[in-house]
């Protein structure tokens, strides 16, 4: 591994980053392990992967994204009304209650309850950061070339997940 190398296109970088949203850690390498992806190929958001290119191994940034660059501004129509009679009991109707709904053909989305009202409950299908400015900080921990198979499936695969079959791309 060379000291010059820099971050660019089609490289595989290791990152350990810590996300603020409204001035709380929401989320953290430090809990778990730096991240690795294939920059350039949209593996993270788009306004945290557009700062990174030029880093060296070693460096550091604090990176403020928009939330037009990060997990998009909140959409007004993606909220829907459901009659209260339509929840198991067992479902505690709150606002800020995360559940699972499935759609007509039959895949499960996340929601999270935003209103409860006498005859119906509103849930918002926003994603929870939608809407909110991210502010990470990042130090890159490693810059290598890619596998020939990374570069097929456009992402890094993490030495540490041995015996991960990694069949999501088969
Ligand atoms: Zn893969």
């Amino acid at each position: 591994m060379s000291e010059e190398m820099k971050v660019q296109d089609g490289q595989i970088v290791t990152m350990d980053y810590t996300l603020w949203v409204d001035g709380e850690v929401v989320d953290s390498s430090e809990d778990t392990e730096p991240i690795e992806f294939l920059q350039g190929a949209g593996n993270i958001i788009p306004g945290l992967e557009s700062e990174l290119y030029g880093m060296a191994i070693g460096d550091s940034k604090d990176v403020v994204v928009a939330s037009k660059d990060g997990y998009g501004e909140l959409d007004e129509d993606a909220y829907a009304e459901v009659p209260r009679t339509q929840f198991p009991t067992n479902i505690p109707l709150e606002p800020g209650i995360e559940l699972q709904v499935q759609d007509e053909s039959g895949h499960a989305m996340s929601a999270r309850i935003a209103q409860v009202e006498d005859e119906i409950v509103r849930l918002d299908f926003n994603h929870p950061l939608a809407g909110k400015e991210l502010r990470f900080a990042v130090k890159i921990a490693g810059i290598r070339q890619p596998t020939e198979e990374e570069l097929q499936h456009g992402h890094a695969h993490n030495e540490s997940m041995h015996g991960y079959d990694d069949e999501e791309d088969d």
